[in-house]
Order: structure tokens, then C-alpha cells, then sequence
């Protein structure tokens, strides 16, 4: 059980205290930079909450979940980072804010049997800073929060590839016992063909490719394994240009992918989805990858604005509307874009720079000088489709077309963000370490997890 009246967690006092929470692609950045700046300089105290005590960069989560990454050979551990880096870590979820008091409280961390290793705390700030990221936004789709999964953590990552080889498995023994099966026997649906179901997709293929040739040898893909794609909207990659949209769809066809536009999905059931019109298709597995909304958390924190999606309003210093001291950036905030009304997508991209910008608009801050707006730079887009290639997609504005590039440059791209976070944590000679070590272990690996 835990406690009922938090104890403070100690803190130094006199320092100005930086509290973070959440360490993802934006948050753990930002403690970094943090430590290594104000931190070092003696000017604030920082502190990164997170409720687990590893960090796995998002963006790879895709091929977590069809087994081409194994999620420990990725995972950060935060306790180390903040050792070499001088920041403090505390595990535990943000559960709530008293903004008069300035003070955090941070939930217990319990056992299995549900004791507290850690009781429920409170932590003190002068400023606040939310990265809690995002959660799947299933539109209120009857059914879809129930029998779809969302692809949210590495735990999401992991129950879909338990269930894909599971599904798999068991194909390939009915098909070695000769039974008569129909055809395609295993129905694996992704629902929503933005990056994230497009990538998934892809990867699937490639997967079940592979599974195939190492234990399964009685399954042939083709004929047993369907993976479709459903999008509402008239193409996949709604918010890229139309030709990497063509593109990618005549590469996911090639792929053997069954992609299916303007159908949106109004039900889903436990073996199937229904579509719009009534049609239904058999679901085996079922991947929502259809939006994004902000943690249901935020709605409970005192005072804090929100806008439809659930996200922080902030403005383009990244300082929520109703009090400066907070803080908001990444996928659980609204930050206006160039254009009216517009809010920056949720990227990574957009949370690094936000993290990067942060970082010197507190120096700048705790150094008494004044502090710029944020300014966000589109350094494009790259869609991975695996083994099939990637494309990047730049653009510049002026009136310019979309500059599209294909083959090896993209492919190299879509790599080099990845290592471009692993150098903002750790440094140029462990992120080299790690790349190598990371390159060797798939030397002398399957290049798929078989179990
Ligand atoms: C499969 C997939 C592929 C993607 N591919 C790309 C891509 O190719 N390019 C791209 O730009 N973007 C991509 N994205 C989007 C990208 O991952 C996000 O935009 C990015 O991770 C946002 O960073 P963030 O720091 O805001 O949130 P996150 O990285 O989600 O981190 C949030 C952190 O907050 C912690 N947290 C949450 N709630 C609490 C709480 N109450 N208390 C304490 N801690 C909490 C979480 O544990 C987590 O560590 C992809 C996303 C997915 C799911």
C-alpha cells in the first residue's frame, strides 16, 4: 500500500530547480543539455522524472514490434546518464501539481504484490518543464481501445510481437500437420497510414519474410500472412507530397502490403474491423496507428490549458498560457506553427529542437539576458520501408517544390537521425562505441528475434 502523506524528496536548496518530467526524445535531451550547461555552470539544480527507469527512442518502436530490434540492446539507463551527466534521476509518474506551492507529486513505485518500494513524493520547482509525450487517440471508434493495440511503449512493442510470432507459429504447425486451411490464414490489420503505420507495415512484411526462412518453413508469406493498411483518407502519408505518397504505396504493393484508402474503420471487433460501409474484414491482430492525443494526466493538472487533442497550449517561448513557471514541449504540447492555427506535428524532429532551444533559453534566462522565440526548421521527413529503401522528403519554403530523395542517401538519413540522438546523450566516442557494438551484435545475430 502506498503512503498517504508524501515525504519531500531532498533537494538543494538556493539553486534554481528545474524539474523535467518525462524522458523521452525530448525530455532526456533536455536534462542533458540542461546538466551540462546551467547544471555545471552552478546555476540550477536539475531534475528528470520518468516512470520507468530506462529510456527507448520512439521512433524505433516500429521495429521493436516486428523483432528486427531487440529493445535491450536499446534501452538507456536514465540513472546512468544522469551519473555521468550530473543530473538527478527519479523514477515515478507525475500525478499531480499544486502550482501555488510550486510542487510535484510523483507516485509510488510498487512490487509486484503491490507494496511500496518507493512511496508517493513530492518534488519542488521553480520551473516546470512537461515532456510526457503522447497517447494513442482511438477517435472514440467503438471497440478500437478495447481489441486494437496501440504502439505506444516498448511493452505495446513487445505484446505485438508475442502475438505476430504466436499467430505465425501456429500457421506454420497447422501447415506442417496438413490441415486445410483458408487462405491467407494470419490477418494482421494496421489501421491509420501515416509514418507509423506505413513503417510498421513494411517492416511486417519483411518480418514474416524472414521468420519463414529461420523456424517457420512450412509458412509461405504470401499465401499465408495478409497485411493491410487502412486509411480514411484518399492516400497514405496524408501529410507528405503526393509523389512520396505514390511512391511509398507502389513500394508497399511490391512489398505485398494490402493498402486500403479512403476506408475508414467505424468498429472493431475481437477478430475483425468494420469498415464505414459495412464491410467486414477478418483481424487477427490489430494495430492502431491512427492519431495521437496528449496523457489523459494532463487533463487533472491544476490549471494547465489544454487544446481538443488533450495537448498543453503553450506559446512560442514553450511557456504554458496560464502560468510561466510551467513549461510544455514534444508530442504533450501545442506549440503554434508559422501558419494560424496551425500546431507543430508530432515529431521527434520537433522535440529535439524544442530541446535544443530550451536548453539555451534557460541559460539565457538564469544569466539575465533575453530570451528569443522558438523557431521551428523542417530538416524534412524520412519514411523507412525497410529492406524496400526509405525516402526523405525536404522542404524549403520559398514557393520551392518538395525536394524528394530516394536509394542510399535516405536510407543513410533515416540512420543518421537515430545516432544524432545517441551523440546528444552520450557524447561522439560512446555514441561510436554503441554504433559498433550495435553493428557487431547483428553480425552475429538473426536478424529477427525468434522467440
Ligand atoms: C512507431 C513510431 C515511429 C515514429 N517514427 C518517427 C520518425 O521516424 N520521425 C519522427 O520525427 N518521429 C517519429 N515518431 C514520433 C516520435 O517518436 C515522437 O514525436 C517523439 O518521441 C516525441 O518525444 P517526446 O519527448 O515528446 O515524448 P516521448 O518520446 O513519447 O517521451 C515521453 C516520456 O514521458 C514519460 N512519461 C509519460 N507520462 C509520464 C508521467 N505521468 N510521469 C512520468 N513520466 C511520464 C514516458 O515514459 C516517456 O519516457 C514515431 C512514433 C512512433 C510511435
Amino acid at each position: 500500500m502506498s503512503t498517504t502523506t508524501p515525504p519531500t524528496h531532498p533537494q538543494r536548496a538556493g539553486l534554481h530547480r528545474i524539474l523535467i518530467v518525462g524522458g523521452g526524445a525530448g525530455g532526456l535531451e533536455l536534462a542533458t543539455r540542461l546538466a551540462n550547461t546551467v547544471g555545471r555552470r552552478g546555476l540550477s539544480e536539475v531534475t528528470l522524472v520518468d516512470r520507468y527507469p530506462t529510456h527507448f527512442w520512439k521512433p524505433l518502436l516500429h521495429e521493436a514490434a516486428s523483432g528486427h530490434r531487440d529493445p535491450a540492446s536499446h534501452h538507456i539507463e536514465y540513472a546512468a546518464l544522469a551519473r555521468r551527466h550530473g543530473f538527478h534521476f527519479v523514477q515515478g509518474e507525475l500525478e499531480a501539481l499544486d502550482r501555488s506551492e510550486c510542487l510535484a507529486t510523483v507516485g509510488p513505485i510498487l512490487d509486484l504484490n503491490g507494496n511500496d518500494v518507493l512511496p508517493r513524493r513530492l518534488l519542488r520547482y521553480d520551473s516546470l518543464v512537461l515532456a510526457v509525450g503522447s497517447v494513442t487517440n482511438f477517435f472514440n471508434v467503438p471497440g478500437a481501445e478495447r481489441y486494437a493495440l496501440p504502439l505506444e511503449n516498448v511493452k505495446h512493442a513487445e505484446e505485438f510481437r508475442q502475438k505476430l510470432l504466436t499467430a505465425c507459429i501456429r500457421a506454420n504447425h497447422l501447415r506442417e500437420a496438413g490441415a486445410a486451411l483458408p487462405e491467407p490464414t494470419v490477418n494482421i490489420n494496421v489501421i491509420g497510414a501515416g509514418a507509423t503505420g506505413v513503417e510498421l507495415s513494411a517492416a511486417l512484411r519483411n518480418a514474416i519474410n524472414l521468420l519463414s526462412t529461420y523456424r517457420l518453413n512450412s509458412l509461405e508469406p504470401e499465401r499465408d500472412v495478409r497485411v493491410r493498411l487502412i486509411e480514411g483518407g484518399p492516400r497514405i502519408l496524408p501529410a507528405l507530397d503526393q509523389r512520396v505518397s505514390a511512391q511509398t504505396h507502389a513500394r508497399l504493393a511490391g512489398l505485398h502490403v494490402d493498402v486500403l484508402t479512403a476506408t475508414p474503420v467505424s468498429e472493431v471487433r475481437a477478430d475483425s474491423i468494420v469498415t464505414v460501409t459495412g464491410t467486414e474484414l477478418a483481424s487477427d491482430i490489430t494495430v492502431w496507428a491512427a492519431g495521437v492525443a496528449g496523457p489523459p494526466l494532463l487533463k487533472a493538472l491544476d490549471g494547465v490549458e489544454l487544446n481538443r487533442q488533450g495537448q498543453v497550449l503553450v506559446d512560442k517561448t514553450l511557456q504554458t498560457l496560464s502560468d510561466p513557471r510551467i513549461f510544455a514541449f514534444g508530442d504533450c504540447a501545442a506549440c503554434p506553427s508559422s501558419i494560424v492555427g496551425v500546431f507543430l506535428p508530432p515529431r521527434a524532429q520537433v522535440a529535439h529542437q524544442q530541446a535544443v532551444y530550451l536548453s539555451q533559453s534557460f541559460l539565457r534566462r538564469l544569466t539575465g539576458k533575453r530570451v528569443d522565440r522558438f523557431t521551428f526548421r523542417d530538416a524534412g521527413t524520412v519514411v523507412s520501408l525497410g529492406r524496400a529503401g526509405a525516402l526523405y522528403q525536404g522542404d524549403f519554403g520559398l514557393g520551392l517544390r518538395s525536394l524528394i530523395v530516394g536509394g542510399r542517401a535516405a536510407s543513410g538519413l533515416y540512420a543518421f537521425v537515430y545516432r544524432r540522438h545517441l551523440f546528444a546523450l552520450a557524447g561522439l566516442t560512446r555514441m561510436a562505441i554503441e554504433t559498433v557494438s550495435q553493428w557487431l551484435r547483428a553480425r552475429i545475430r538473426p536478424s529477427i528475434k525468434l522467440h
